[in-house]
């Protein structure tokens, strides 16, 4: 049919690419050593044995609910080059946009054993240069720089951008008979995975939904995963309420005002939670399936000062994946825990991946939003990674009309727009208006008032659909796929292995870049001035442009130095191992970072793209030099309380105005810092922060270790779904507004934020006001619609709405609470405001946050008969342990270095919800005992408390805060454990610059699999650091010990009767 947006033919999975960049994850490597980097003669010699897998990847799936514990993508593992094509499997990689798929493992994983799988690929089409054949180049990297042409002033002018053959519509093979087709515009789909077919045809439907997704009761023995298809899986769900009244045998429970839960928010009736009370629990189990993250049960002592440190609310992570569906019986479930795995399924609202809210039900008024002590907020990830197990987003194509459209505020039609007068007209869920329905899109409404084809159309039944862009959306042509590399040559970074280490990251993430003659490449190092490099294939061995004029910077033609990656391979390998013995002797110090990121940016000027920069001291000449402060920024390593913040600021607004410049012509600039020093990363920071890029950071930058994880960052960031030249809004129902979005963009227009490039891993903090009354009983809406050119050039429109219930009702809003986000929002806006207000300044404001969402619920929803009794909303009980933790976090506690809390201000800006809490809590583990746990099912073992009493001296233990990951090691470790998991007997002989090695016993291969658990987890390599006893790593490895007392704060015990203090204080 060829109604624009009709019925989508038969069960074609639209877009669902189970093997494509997840099949280059499944080759995780942890254990191998390093490679020097830029091997020379060796270009790309046999791929090494492939070592472990991680377990689940052996692990046969046959059902949506046996799907691996990984809500993470597979970590960028260290391949080989050669190894994981691009293109291996049925459904390439190179075809379809990845951005429409869960590019992680999708459980079948192949066969028992893992490597079979890996065997069978075959090599990349990719001609791999010989070292010893004839060819047009010298067979080994030559020392001799390349031939040098001056670049003279007439080569300014950029040519035209060189495209290649336009790829479809946006989009490739027309679909006219229907609204809904595959996302893959040449090729056909793949087939429906297995998961996928078992999820769709209905056995998701049929499972129970009896059983609570509830934490065990106990702390120290959660129930392990393995979910059993056959017996229900625990559900999110009203039904999943705990039966009974758990509580009604404990009056002193109950809080006589706190409003019996309203059907509308099944999950979250749970009374509150006291703590500092006695007689304990009578029924420890009832109360602990209160909520997943509930602790152990009967928090009560008799006064603030005998709190027991083993009964305070702790994390308990969920131990279970559980099933989300976003709406049930027309009302919105509130999500899962942002750090739980759970699978999601789109029955209206928008997954909560893509959007949650800080609180899942809206006040009416701005006076009980104020009152409650909480912030409006959304978090928004627009192209986060679903699970793999989730159903994939549909594309819906309305052909030359466009999507249908409010006409007054444009919101896009969506399940919550309210179709009248037998579907001739509908209803906006945002401004309210009355709008004509297109003819071509009208249909008779049902009995229900719903509109007879709702369900057959993914637009008007799925939270989140991509609409196909139309001409209105098109300013050009989509943008081809440039990635730009720039290396910083300069002596120092000769002489650290800085430059290798790109050099080689480089060349062998180019075999991961997306294939098709969409994809153009460019290279430029620099020192003093900046040398471009003419990589055409008509040149014998890549020419050397030199930019001398670092102040008044112009470029080579364009089309001389960024061409189609298809046609410069051979010159991109060979001068990728070239660059540094080609520079191995230079001994300019100085680094013009600011000019070679100008002519880099001029030679993408008119095609936009991706620039990957490698930088490893201060910028010291040109433009934008950063020396003015240099001798201040390496002096004055601590910034206390009472030093300047202003170091925290830009130097000047150099740098903001070239990355305001950059992002109107769609430049994106990542920066990788490998440095030994100081760099000034506050200053360098505002171009990737106002170019949706971001900053990575090796300090201080180590040959040894840091190669292997500066490979996988750069090659996640090249692989992931990610989109260009994209624009951002968020809409929102009549009586509330946008105040203000926050994350890594730039903004020219109140209304939207301009993404010159977005990826999956990105998040946009939406703050919301107030500006009138909304109605009890009614909804709101949110809506977040992102325009985008896929690496593939199709120009889409992914638009996720949330509908929520709106209360007039104090302890709805804290019923509904939403922790993690509402805790994302403190830590951004923490982040936010440390380089203009003085540290301790911020953290009273945080703890000030807390006490007063605290004292709110205290005094408003709380009745209790003594004073002496801190009482937490049960939603936000770990509220007071996170705020501790972010006032000891490196971004706000006083003993921090300038550049590492630079780093941690911009690491923190686009953070996603589920990161947020593991950055200043992070996981503990003991490693020690691995091999003794049995831990049914799960890889990682339970966390430990952060507490130096749950450290001893004989043991080895494992932290991550999902950026980084540090080893402990007692001073009294048995030795014949150090021997299996180090190879050596003693502590002391491991090497600073730490490589974790695989060796042939079970527990080195238990913490390799451990590790590999976690890296997949968190989408992030994670480098090591080992932490000693007795020596500063040890201490950085305590500072994390966030529950005690130290110069940096409170004790968690002590933290929580502050909090009670100042409550009681309010109170009276
Ligand atoms: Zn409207």
């Amino acid at each position: 049919m060829a109604t624009p947006g009709g019925p989508r033919p038969g069960s074609i999975p639209p877009n669902y690419n189970p093997n494509s960049v997840s099949d280059n994850m499944k080759n995780l490597q942890i254990n191998r050593p390093n490679q020097p980097p830029n091997p020379a003669n060796a270009p790309r010699g046999p791929p090494p044995s492939l070592g472990q897998q991680p377990q689940s990847q052996s692990q046969p799936f046959s059902s949506p609910f046996s799907v691996p514990n990984r809500p993470g993508p597979p970590p960028p593992g260290v391949v080989p080059r050669g190894v994981v094509p691009p293109s291996s499997g049925p459904t390439p990689h190179g075809t379809l946009p990845p951005f429409m798929v869960a590019n992680r493992p999708v459980g079948a994983g192949g066969p028992p054993g893992g490597n079979a799988s890996l065997a069978s690929r075959p090599m990349p089409p990719v001609p791999v240069p010989s070292t010893s054949g004839p060819g047009p180049f010298a067979s080994t990297p030559s020392p001799t720089p390349p031939p040098v042409m001056p670049v003279g002033s007439g080569a300014m002018n950029n040519g035209p951008p060189m495209f290649g053959p336009p790829h479809g519509t946006p989009g490739g093979p027309q679909y006219p008979s229907s609204g809904v087709r595959p996302s893959a515009p040449t090729r056909p789909p793949p087939p429906p995975p297995q998961t996928m077919s078992s999820f769709l045809g209905g056995s998701f439907d049929n499972q129970p939904r009896g059983p609570p997704q509830v934490a065990p009761p106990t702390f120290s023995a959660p129930l392990r995963a393995g979910m059993q298809p056959s017996s229900g899986p625990p559900t999110f769900s009203s039904q999943a309420q705990p039966q009974g009244p758990p509580f009604g045998a404990q009056p002193w429970q109950m809080q006589s005002q706190q409003n019996v839960p309203p059907p509308s928010i099944p999950c979250s009736g749970q009374p509150p939670r006291m703590y500092g009370m006695s007689p304990p629990l009578a029924n420890q189990q009832s109360m602990a399936t209160i909520s997943p993250a509930t602790g152990p049960s009967g928090n009560a002592v008799s006064g603030p000062s005998k709190i027991d440190p083993n009964q305070i609310p702790r994390p308990v992570p969920s131990s279970s994946v559980l099933l989300h569906e976003t709406r049930q019986g027309n009302q919105a479930n509130p999500p899962p825990p942002a750090t739980s795995e759970f699978i999601v399924r789109d029955t209206g609202n928008c997954s909560p991946r893509y959007m949650r809210s800080t609180i899942n039900q809206i006040p009416c008024t701005a006076y009980l939003l104020n009152t409650s002590g909480m912030q409006l907020a959304l978090l928004v990830q627009p192209l986060a990674l679903p699970h793999p197990s989730e159903e994939p987003i549909q594309i819906v194509d309305f052909g030359e009309g466009g999507p249908v459209r409010c006409s007054r505020c444009k919101g896009y039609i969506n399940p919550f727009m309210k179709f009248v007068d037998q579907g001739k007209r509908f209803i906006c869920n945002f401004c309210g208006f009355t709008d004509e329905t297109p003819r071509e899109y009208q249909c008779n409404l049902g009995p229900d008032g719903r509109r007879r084809d709702a369900d057959e159309r993914p637009e008007l039944c799925r939270g989140t659909v991509e609409f196909v862009a139309t001409k209105e959306f098109l300013v050009r042509e989509p943008m081809p796929a440039v990635f730009f590399f720039l290396i910083d040559v300069s002596m120092n970074a000769l002489q650290t292995g800085a430059v290798a280490g790109a050099c080689s990251a480089i060349s062998r993430v180019v075999a991961d870049l997306p294939e098709g003659p969409r994809t153009m490449v460019g290279i430029a190092t620099f020192d003093s001035t900046i040398q471009f490099y003419n990589l055409k294939r008509a040149f014998q061995q890549p020419l050397m442009l030199i930019v001398p004029d670092i102040e008044d910077v112009y470029t080579p033609l364009q089309t001389d130095v960024i061409v189609q990656l298809s046609e410069c391979r051979q010159h991109l390998d060979l001068l990728l191992e070239s660059i540094p013995t080609m520079f191995q002797n230079n001994k300019t110090a100085d680094s013009a970072f600011g000019a070679g990121v100008k002519a880099a940016f001029l030679a993408m000027k008119s095609t936009g793209g991706k620039l990957l920069v490698f930088q490893s001291v201060l910028p010291s000449v040109g433009i934008a030099a950063l020396s003015g402060r240099e001798a201040e920024g390496r002096t004055n390593i601590y910034v206390g309380d009472k030093e300047p913040h202003k170091l925290l600021q830009p130097v000047d607004k150099t740098m903001k105005t070239m990355a305001i410049e950059f992002a109107e012509y769609q430049v994106s600039v990542d920066v990788f810092i490998t440095t030994q020093s100081y760099v000034d990363i506050a200053s360098i920071s505002v171009i990737p922060k106002m170019t949706g890029g971001q900053i990575y950071y090796y300090h201080p930058f180590s040959a040894r270790s840091d190669p292997a994880k500066l490979y996988n960052d750069l090659r996640w960031n090249v692989t992931r779904p990610q989109g260009f030249e994209a624009v951002m809004r968020v809409r929102c129902s009549q009586g509330l507004q946008v105040q203000e979005y926050s994350g890594n963009f730039c903004k020219r227009i109140p209304t939207d934020v301009d993404l010159p490039a977005v990826d999956c891993d990105k998040s946009i903090m939406v703050s919301l006001k107030h500006d009138d009354k909304l109605q009890d009983g009614t909804e709101c809406s949110f809506q977040c619609a992102l325009l985008y050119t896929s690496v593939y050039g199709q120009r889409r429109i992914r638009v996720s709405t949330l509908s929520l219930p709106c209360t007039p009702t104090l302890s709805n809003l804290f019923r509904s609470a939403d922790l993690d986000t509402q805790f994302s929002c403190f830590l951004k806006q923490a982040a936010n405001e440390i380089p203009f207000t003085p540290l301790l300044a911020v953290r009273d404001r945080v703890t000030e946050l807390c006490i007063s969402i605290l004292h709110s619920y205290r005094k408003y929803c709380a009745t209790v008969s003594s004073s002496g009794q801190l009482i937490l909303p049960e939603a936000l009980k770990l509220l007071p342990l996170y705020t501790l933790a972010l006032t000891k976090s490196i971004g706000l506690r006083s003993d921090g270095h300038v550049d590492d809390r630079s780093f941690w201000i911009n690491y923190v800006t686009p953070l996603s919800v589920q990161l947020a809490i593991p950055l200043v809590y992070p996981r503990m583990i003991s490693l020690h005992d691995l091999h003794t746990r049995e831990t049914e099912g799960s890889v990682i073992p339970p966390p430990i408390p952060l507490s130096i009493e749950h450290v001893s001296d004989d043991g080895i233990y494992l932290l991550e805060n999902g950026e980084d990951c540090l080893i402990y090691v007692g001073d009294s470790v048995d030795p014949d454990i150090t021997q299996k998991l180090f190879g050596i007997s003693s502590v002391g002989e491991i090497h600073s610059q730490f490589v974790l090695e695989q060796y042939d016993n079970p527990l080195s291969k238990k913490l390799n699999e451990v590790l590999n658990e976690i890296r997949s987890q968190r989408c992030n390599y994670l480098g090591l650091k080992l932490c000693k006893k007795g020596d500063p790593s040890g201490m950085s490895f305590f500072s994390y010990m966030v529950e005690d007392k130290s110069q940096n704060g409170l004790s968690y015990v002590e933290f929580l009767v502050h909090v009670h203090r100042q409550i009681q204080s309010k109170m009276t």
